[in-house]
């Protein structure tokens, strides 16, 4: 296994992020749940929730793993929905390989872009310490609340604890698929679940 590809398999500062929530897990519960980004009210996001901007992570969110194209044709549609709503300018894509450094001359994030409309935000780390890159994105300045930016994942671990950290308003969906989950990736899952389950999350 090269460094790259452990990289990948391991984040280590995202596993030490973690940690720090251990004892304080009602504290990453997201704020909404859906089985599917489909299913999200729009209206009721930018009006009731009140926002603004809108982080969408790729795998399994948008997309099946590791590849640059909507996971399903409702999906593709339903980002359409986001971008008349919000304005295709306040989206963004956050993924942990494209727009990373892993992404040599941000290629996958170039071609994501195309495929999708959507801007992909480049970063230096991987989550959550992404938050300047996702204000920069934006082109927000000092007038922002962090409560009108929404991240919308699959991973409770991950992407909502990222949420919370920055007070971005969160949203759960449910993954596209878990069978292309790698080793590490169903652990998480299991870890995930269980705490979903007996934290009463959803
Ligand atoms: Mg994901």
């Amino acid at each position: 296994m090269t460094k790259h590809q452990l990289g990948q398999y391991f984040n280590i500062d995202g596993i030490l992020f973690n940690l720090k929530y251990l004892f304080s897990l009602n504290s990453i519960k997201p704020d909404l749940y859906f089985k599917s980004i489909v299913k999200i009210n729009l209206n009721e996001l930018k009006n009731q929730h009140s926002i603004k901007y809108v982080v969408f992570d790729k795998d399994n969110t948008l997309t099946l793993p590791h590849q640059n194209i909507f996971g399903n044709e409702k999906i593709k549609d339903k980002i359409e929905d986001f971008k008349n709503v919000f304005g295709q300018n306040n989206l963004a894509i956050l993924s942990n390989s494209a727009g990373s450094k892993d992404d040599l001359n941000f290629k996958e994030a170039k071609e994501i872009e195309l495929k999708t409309g959507l801007q992909v935000i480049k970063h230096k780390y991987k989550k959550p310490k992404v938050y300047n890159e996702i204000i920069d994105t934006f082109g927000i300045k000092n007038d922002i609340k962090n409560s009108e930016i929404c991240i919308i994942g699959d991973r409770l671990l991950i992407d909502i604890i990222m949420g919370k950290e920055y007070g971005f308003f969160t949203i759960l969906v449910d993954p596209i698929t878990t069978s292309k989950d790698n080793f590490m990736v169903r652990m998480m899952r299991k870890v995930e679940k269980f705490l979903i389950k007996n934290k009463k999350m959803i």
